[in-house]
C-alpha cells in the first residue's frame, strides 16, 4: 500500500494521550510545531512525486516512559530534568505519522504485549504467529522488556533502537565484547549497528535519527533582527548543579553582558546562581524560544552533553559559546560516559555544533583560560550573526531522512557480497576485480562495467581508501571530505580490495576483530573480517592500516548520499 503524507496531527495527539507530564510536554511540542510539519510535508511530497512509498505497520514502544522501567523522567519534566529524549520521541512520532505510516504507540509492557498479540502472563511468553508489524521503534529499556516478557521470539531485524549516544560494533557483538573487555550494561544485543539510531550523527556505524529545531518564518526573522539585544546572554543549564563552580566565568561575562538563566527552583533562588543573574525559572519551550530570540549569546558550562538546546539557540540567532574538552572525554576516562557502549571521544560540550556548524555560530574555547574566554565574549559582541539551522534538523530534513531509512534499510535480507574469502578461492580462474582506481586519487571506486550487487546506499557512491595507521575509518573518510559507510564493508572485505589499494599482502587470513579488514603495518599481513557484525567505522589500531569504505553526503544531510534518494 502507498503511504500518503498527513498534515493533520489530531489523530496522533489523541494516540499519544496525556496523564503524564512527559506526554503533555510531547503533545504541546507537537501542537506548536504542527504548521511547520505540514509545510515540510507539502514540500517533500512535491519533491518525491513519482516515488512509490510503501506504507508500513509500525509499533513505537517508548521503553523509558513505561512504569515498568521506573519512568524516572516524567516526574522531572517540570523540575529541570532531561527533556532531550522527550523532544526526540515527540519528533519521531510526528515524523512517522506525517510520513503516512500505520502507527501504534505503546507506553507500557501491557500495551506492548497487547500490540504483539502476546497473552499477558507470567514470565517470558513467545510470540505466536507472524509479527504484526514491519518495524518496531523502541529504546534499550524497551528491548530489555521485549526480551524479558516475550523472549524476543521474533526476528530482531525489524527493531530500531533509539539510542542517544550510540553503540559501536565492538560493544554490540556479545561474544567479542565479553572476550575483549567491551562488555557494558547496554550493548551486546548483536543487532546490525545501523539499527541503533542516534540523536546526532556520532558514528556512521549507527543511523542518525535526530530531531527537529523550530524554524522561523520571514516575519520572525525580521523581528529577530529588530529586537536582538547585543549584550544579553542566556546560560545553558536548567539545573542548579550545572552552575556549580562557574562564579569566575560568570563574573567575567557580567562585565560585558546581562545574564539570564532558566534554572529550576522550588522556594528560594538556588545558591549556585549569583544575584546578578536574572533567573526566569524553568520556562515552557515556547517562552525559552522568545528569550533566545532576544539574546546574543548562549553560554554552555560543559553539561549537559549533546542536548537540543544549543541548536535552538543557534536557530534563533544566538552564538553558542562552549568549553573545549582537552583531553576529550569518553567512556574510558569520564564518569558520565562510563558504561556507555561507545569509545567515542567527546571534544567539547556539543561536538556536533563544533564540527558541523562552527564559526561564527559556535565558538569553542578552553574555559580554564580566562583570557581566551574573555576574548571570545568580546568577539561575540562585535560579530553580527544570522539565525541558522542545518537542513538535517529541519522538519523537511528529518522527514526526508527517515523516509529514506524506512523505504531502503532492510536488515532482514542478508546482503550477498561480491566475492568473500571463501567464494574467491572456489572460483575457477581469476575473477575480474570489481574495483577501479579513481583518476587523480588514491581511492578505488566500483568498476562501472561490473554489475554492482543490490545495496543501499548504492555502490556507485563507494570510495575505498587505505587509512593511515592509528586512524579510524570515521577519520579517514572525514579527511577526504566523505563519510564512512558501513553498509559497504561486506563488498570490500576481499583480496581484490587489498590488491587494488596496493596493500602488498604477504599473507591473507580471516579473523574476528573490529578493525578488520586491515593490513598489519610492519608485517604486511592482511586480515579479512570474519564476523560481519564487527565491521566498524569507529575502530582504530596503532598497528594497522584499515580498509575504509567511504561515500559522499548531501551537504546538510550527512545520512544521505546524492544517489541515496
Ligand atoms: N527547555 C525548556 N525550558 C527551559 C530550558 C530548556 O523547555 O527553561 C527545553 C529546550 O527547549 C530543549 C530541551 O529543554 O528542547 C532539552 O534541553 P537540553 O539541551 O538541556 O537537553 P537535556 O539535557 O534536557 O536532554
Amino acid at each position: 500500500r502507498q503511504a500518503f503524507f498527513r498534515s493533520d496531527l489530531s489523530l496522533l495527539l489523541e494516540r499519544v494521550g496525556s496523564g503524564k507530564e512527559s506526554l503533555s510536554f510531547m503533545r504541546r511540542r507537537m501542537r506548536r510545531l504542527a504548521a511547520q510539519w505540514a509545510a515540510a510535508a507539502r514540500r517533500l511530497d512535491e519533491r518525491l512525486r513519482g516515488h512509490h512509498r510503501e506504507q508500513k505497520r509500525i509499533l513505537v514502544h517508548v521503553g523509558f516512559l513505561t512504569e515498568e522501567s521506573g519512568d524516572v523522567f516524567s516526574p522531572k519534566v517540570l523540575k529541570g530534568g532531561p527533556l532531550g529524549e522527550m523532544v526526540q520521541w515527540a519528533d519521531i512520532l510526528t515524523t512517522l505519522h506525517v510520513l503516512g505510516h500505520n502507527l501504534k504507540i505503546s507506553l507500557s509492557v501491557k500495551e506492548l504485549q497487547g500490540s504483539l498479540g502476546v497473552p499477558p502472563g507470567r514470565g517470558s511468553c513467545p510470540l505466536i504467529g507472524p509479527l504484526p508489524f514491519d518495524l518496531i521503534y523502541t529504546d534499550y529499556h524497551g528491548l530489555q522488556q521485549m526480551k524479558q516478557h516475550m523472549g524476543l521470539s521474533f526476528r530482531q531485524c525489524h527493531i530500531r533502537v533509539i539510542d542517544t549516544f550510540g553503540t559501536e560494533p565492538a560493544y554490540n557483538n556479545e561474544e567479542y565484547a565479553t572476550v575483549n573487555g567491551y562488555r557494558t550494561n547496554w550493548g551486546y544485543w548483536n543487532l546490525n549497528c545501523k539499527q541503533y539510531m542516534t540523536m546526532f550523527p556520532h558514528t556512521p556505524d549507527n543511523s542518525f535519527m535526530g530531531f527537529v529545531t523550530e524554524e522561523l518564518n520571514q516575519t520572525e526573522r525580521l523581528m529577530i533582527q529588530r529586537d536582538k539585544v547585543n549584550n544579553m546572554a542566556v546560560v545553558y543549564g536548567k539545573e542548579a548543579s550545572m552552575w556549580k563552580g562557574k562564579e569566575k566565568l560568570l563574573s567575567i561575562l557580567h562585565r560585558y553582558m546581562d545574564i539570564h538563566g532558566t534554572v529550576y527552583y522550588e522556594a528560594q533562588r538556588p545558591p549556585e546562581v549569583p544575584a546578578f543573574v536574572r533567573n526566569h525559572g524553568l520556562l515552557p519551550q515556547q517562552e525559552l524560544q522568545q528569550l533566545l530570540r532576544k539574546a546574543k549569546l548562549f553560554l554552555g558550562f560543559g553539561f549537559p552533553y549533546e542536548g537540543p538546546a544549543p541548536l535552538e539557540a543557534i536557530a534563533n540567532g544566538c552564538v553558542f559559546l562552549q568549553p573545549k574538552f582537552s583531553p576529550p572525554r569518553s567512556s574510558l576516562n569520564h564518569e558520565f560516559f562510563r558504561g556507555k557502549p561507545t569509545s567515542r571521544e567527546v571534544s567539547s560540550q556539543h561536538p556536533y555544533t563544533e564540527q558541523y556548524i562552527g564559526k561564527p555560530h559556535v565558538i569553542t574555547v578552553d574555559f580554564n583560560n580566562s583570557q581566551e574566554f574573555e576574548t571570545a565574549v568580546q568577539d561575540i559582541l562585535k560579530d553580527k550573526v544570522e539565525p541558522f539551522i542545518p537542513s538535517e534538523y529541519t522538519c523537511e530534513g528529518m522527514l526526508e531522512r527517515v523516509n529514506a531509512y524506512i523505504q531502503h534499510q532492510d536488515f532482514c535480507r542478508r546482503s550477498s557480497p561480491f566475492p568473500t574469502a571463501n567464494d574467491s578461492r572456489s572460483w575457477s580462474g581469476n575473477p575480474p576485480s570489481p574495483f577501479l582506481q579513481l583518476p587523480n586519487s588514491t581511492a578505488l571506486i566500483w568498476a562501472p562495467n561490473i554489475t554492482a550487487p543490490a545495496c543501499w546506499p548504492p555502490l556507485s557512491a563507494l570510495r575505498l581508501f587505505l587509512s593511515p595507521e592509528d586512524s579510524s575509518c570515521v577519520k579517514t573518510c572525514q579527511d577526504a571530505g566523505l563519510i564512512c559507510e558501513p553498509a559497504f564493508f561486506p563488498f570490500i572485505n576481499n583480496i581484490e580490495a587489498f590488491n587494488g589499494l596496493n596493500a602488498q599482502c604477504e599473507s591473507l587470513e580471516a579473523e574476528k576483530n573490529h578493525v578488520f579488514p586491515a593490513v598489519h603495518v610492519d608485517r604486511r599481513e592482511c586480515f579479512q573480517q570474519k564476523e560481519p557484525l564487527l565491521f566498524s567505522c569507529a575502530g582504530v589500531s596503532a598497528k594497522h592500516q584499515r580498509l575504509c569504505p567511504c561515500r559522499d553526503y548531501i551537504h546538510g544531510q550527512v545520512a544521505l548520499c546524492r544517489d541515496c534518494l
